[in-house]
Order: structure tokens, then sequence, then C-alpha cells
């Protein structure tokens, strides 16, 4: 051990992290906390060092610099699991979990909210569970599913009802108003009256949370409070509220250093200067935070930038300005999108691996199954038989309805079959429906089910296939049949179907058979040759 870093000299040093954040100079009391933890690290002081890992990433947070914090985090983890802090452990991770989808890495986001969630599970730990499936409704939130997030977040408020923590409570209830802030930027000029509910709630929310502020004294908290609350006010149409409460955000977060924060009130209050018909403020107050903004690389905050500085190049008539914060926010969002899409395939691989493996060696279980038990097949095509169908459907689909993962049923029904069998003979029919049998299920995936169900009448059922690829797959179908060279076994024979298709939710087998069963009727009665979509289930 070096002797200019006994755990003496190393506890003088950390009392100096102590010292400049006190004094404000956050940047510097994390870089000195740094190199407390490399020293301690390498002198084998653990205790130091984890203190001052856990200095250093309290800095980060405060700093909003999130590539410091999944760095410092990522050194910080192993020693907080070897110390058996698992509430600062779980701390740790929900803060990643947050700067990681601030920097749209949502893979390392959702794989460090589900381990999160699973280890407040093990441990039958309330506290912890809550806070997690925040993190985790989170993750989704700033993936641009509001619509999950908000389901996640409130089933952390539930849990959090439960815990006698004012912390936790108001950590979940701020997450909920933020995911509700984000339904209504999504849904903004989509979707107008559901926005205005999404915002009405986030008040609702915050208003909540803001009652509890008195038990903390954190300054971060009320920032964060009063910042959502303005945000949501101000876009609830409240503008004379909303006003006051975010100028005095403002000035806290700056006092205080909250980078991030400032910049997201910021944009609130340019928002609020937009509405009031002062483009040229608002315009001069954004480029007032965009350089630093733009340099610290954070997605959600420069996806609001943008989308605010075009709203205020616009109304100014500045077209060029307007145009280029424009494509600025149209990049992010893409980049945002397929991010999402590279996170959830690679989620698909890490977590549901298992499951995954399970239901596969299920599945191939009972596909085995299926080929000795002649029963379950039909004896013309091969094919499962409805008596299969109703066997091995109900159990994928409570799999499927316990993750929520995409299904979706088609009823497929040849169109004039009986005037095939009328005019080139029952024989022929046959072979029709061999042939068609053939078709669907070169045309589907191992995975997805096929049977016959009735004399000409199909069902096809398509697992983790999200609802647009499914109906391209089923038309695919549809135009295969048409297509295909049925001249070539009885001149003149034409052969098309007709499908009607259910999505879940609505994992039910009967009234998810229903509900496809009437949208076939209605693409028999549309005409035939056709696909029809039912109606979403009824919640
Ligand atoms: P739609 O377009 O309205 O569905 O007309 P369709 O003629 O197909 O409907 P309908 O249900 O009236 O008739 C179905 C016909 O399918 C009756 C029967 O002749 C024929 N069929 C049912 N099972 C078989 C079978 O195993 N082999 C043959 N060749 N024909 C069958
Ligand atoms: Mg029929
Ligand atoms: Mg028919």
């Amino acid at each position: 051990m070096n002797a200019d870093d006994g755990p003496d000299t190393l506890g003088a040093q950390l009392a100096e992290v102590a010292r400049l954040r006190e004094a404000g100079d956050l940047a510097a009391a994390r870089d000195a906390a740094r190199a407390v933890f490399r020293a301690a690290a390498e002198a084998g002081a653990d205790d130091i060092a984890l203190e001052a890992g856990l200095a250093c990433y309290a800095l980060d947070l405060r700093l909003g610099d999130h590539v410091g914090m999944l760095d410092d985090g990522a050194l910080l983890r192993p020693r907080l699991e070897a110390s058996g802090r698992r509430r600062d452990l779980g701390d740790l991770l929900r803060r990643m979990v947050l700067s990681a989808c601030e920097l749209a890495r949502f893979d390392l986001a959702l794989a460090l909210a589900h381990e999160a969630c699973e280890a407040a599970r093990d441990q039958a730990d309330d506290r912890e569970l809550a806070l997690s499936l925040a993190a985790l409704g989170a993750c989704f939130e700033r993936m641009g599913d509001s619509w999950q997030g908000e389901r996640l977040m409130s089933e952390a408020l539930g849990v959090a009802q439960r815990v006698d923590e004012p912390y936790v409570r108001l950590a979940v209830l701020n997450n909920l108003c933020a995911v509700c802030i984000g339904r209504f930027y999504r849904m903004r000029g989509v979707d107008d009256d559901d926005a205005l509910a999404a915002v009405e709630r986030a008040v609702v929310h915050a208003q909540a949370a803001q009652a509890l502020l008195p038990l903390l004294p954190d300054p971060l908290f009320g920032v964060f409070v009063d910042g959502n609350l303005g945000e949501a006010l101000l876009h609830a149409g409240r503008l004379d509220e909303a006003a006051p409460l975010l100028q005095d955000a403002l000035a806290r977060s700056r006092t205080h250093g909250f980078h991030a924060q400032t910049w997201r009130i910021t944009c609130s209050i340019a928002e609020l200067e937009i509405k009031q018909a002062l483009p040229r403020e608002a315009l001069a107050r954004l480029d007032a935070i965009a350089p630093a903004a733009i340099a610290a690389r954070q997605h959600a905050t420069l996806i609001r930038l943008h989308q605010t500085i075009y709203r205020a190049a616009r109304d100014l008539g500045d077209t060029y300005r307007a145009l280029r914060a424009l494509e600025a926010h149209e990049r992010l969002e893409r980049e945002r999108a397929t991010r999402q899409l590279r996170a959830q395939s690679e989620l698909f691989v890490t977590r549901a691996e298992t499951e995954r493996v399970r239901q596969e060696a299920l599945a191939a279980r009972e596909h085995a199954q299926r080929f000795r038990d002649e029963a379950r097949r039909d004896a013309l095509t091969g094919l499962a038989n409805r008596r299969d169908l109703q066997e091995q459907l109900p159990v994928r689909l409570v799999a499927a309805a316990a993750q929520r993962r995409a299904v979706s049923l088609a009823v497929i029904d040849l169109d004039h079959f009986k005037r095939i069998n009328d005019r080139y003979g029952h024989a022929l029919g046959d072979r029709v429906l061999v042939a068609i049998a053939r078709l669907l299920r070169e045309g589907l995936r191992q995975n997805d089910v096929l049977a016959r169900v009735g004399g000409e009448e199909f069902v096809v059922v398509l697992f983790d296939t999200p609802p647009a690829l499914a109906l391209e797959v089923l038309e695919r179908l549809r135009h295969r049949i048409e297509d295909h060279a049925w001249q070539a076994k009885a001149d003149g024979l034409a052969v098309t179907l007709s499908i009607g298709v259910a999505h879940a939710p609505g994992y039910e087998l009967a009234p998810l058979f229903e509900r496809a069963d009437r949208a076939l009727y209605r693409a028999k009665a549309d005409g035939r040759n056709r696909l029809v979509v039912a109606e979403p289930a009824q919640a």
C-alpha cells in the first residue's frame, strides 16, 4: 500500500470532496471523488472506495452527467453487491436505468430495470419493487410507449401505497406525472383529447407529489416536482399558475446547479412564452442553453429542445431555423425509434430467454405429440384439427397474456367453395383443400399455429408478431392463394379466400375467435377475397 494513500489521507481527500460539494463546485467535487475512488480501490481501502463511489454517483446525478453516471455506476455496482447494501444497490441500478434512457441506451436500461425488479421480487421488498417498477415504466415511456409506461407506473403506485415512506410515493408520483407529460407530447396534434386528458392526470399526480415535499428536504425533489407541475399546468392551459412555478423552479435549479432540470424547465418557460406570443424571447432563452445542452448529448432533453426551438422559430417566421430544428428533432426521434426496436429485440434475448427456451421445448413436445396423436390431426390435409387447436391454444394464450405479447387470430374461409365442388367435383375440391393447406403452411413460420377447423375453414394464430406485421403476413397468404396457378388443376379454376382477424388484448380463445369470426362475416358481406380486422376487444 502506498503510504500517501493510507486511510487517513484518503479520509482527508474524502472530506475535501464534501467541502467542494458544499461550496457548490459540483464538477470539481465529482472529479475529486473519482480520484479518491481510484486511489482507495488501488490501496484496497474498500470502505473508502465505497464512500467515494457513492459520493461520485450522487454528484453525477446532480450534474445531470449521465455518461459519468453509467461509468461510475458500473464501477460502484460490484462494490455495493459485495457489501450487501441492497437498497443502495437498487438505488444505483435505477439511477443507471434513467441515465441509460437519457442516452437512449434502451438495451442497457431495460436490462438494468428488469434486474432491479427481479431482485425486489426475490426479496419481497415492496419499497424496492415500487421504485423498480417505476424505473421500468420510465424505460417504456422513454422508448415512446407511454401506454406501457403509464401501466407499469400505476402498478408501481399501487405498490408504493403499501410502503410507509414519503420518498417512495413521491418518486413514483413524479414518474407517473412525467409519463403523463410524455404521453401529452406524443399525442399532441394526433389525438388532442387524449393529450389533454393525459396532461390533466399529470397535474393531479404532480399535486399529490407536491403535498409530500415538506417531508423531503432535498432541493432536487422540489425542482423536479415543481418543474413537472409547471409543465403540466402549462399544457393544461393554466398559464397563470404555471408561470410563477416554473420561474421559481428555474431559479432554484440554477442555484443548485441541476443542469438537466435547468434545461428542461427552460424549455417549458420557452413554451410558455410561445403561448404568450413571445417567440423571440423564447428563442433567445433556448439559444442561451442550447450549446451546453447539446454538448451534454442527452437525448430526451435534446428532443425537447429542438421541438421547442422549432415551435418558436416557426412562430417567429424564421423558416430556415424552424426547418433545421425540425430536422434535428426528426433525426433524434428516428434514432430513438431505432434504438427502441433494437433494445426490445435484445431484451427478448436476455430477459425472456429462459422463458423462451421453456416455451420452445414445450412447443416442440406438443409438436411431436401432435404427430403421434392422429386424433388431433385432420386426415385430409395433415393440419391440426379443431380439437388440437382447442387443446394447445389456451395454454399458449395464457402465457402470452402474462407478458402481454402480441397475438393475432385469423379465421380463413374459402370463397364460394360450394360452387367449386359443384362445378369440378368433390375430389377436386379435396385437392384444392390439400393445396391450400400446403400454401398456408409454407407461408407461415414454424411457431405460427395453423389448423383446419371446418370443411373449408382454417385458423391461423400468430404469436409475437405486431398487429401491422400480422396483417401483412395474412395479406400475403391471401395473395398467395389468389395468385396460385389453379388453372393447372382444372380449366378456369380460381380460388380465393376471406379472412377475419382479431388482435389481442382479449387473450381468451372463445371471444378472440368470435371477434375474428365476425370480421370474417364482414369480409364475406363486403365482397369476399379480402381481409377484415375485428374491432378491438372491449376493455
Ligand atoms: P362462402 O364464400 O360464403 O364461404 O361460400 P361457400 O360456398 O364457401 O360456403 P358454404 O359454407 O355455403 O359452403 C362450404 C362448402 O364447402 C360446403 C361443402 O360443399 C364444401 N366442403 C366442406 N368440407 C369439404 C371437404 O372436406 N371437401 C370438399 N371437397 N368440400 C368440402
Ligand atoms: Mg364456411
Ligand atoms: Mg366458404
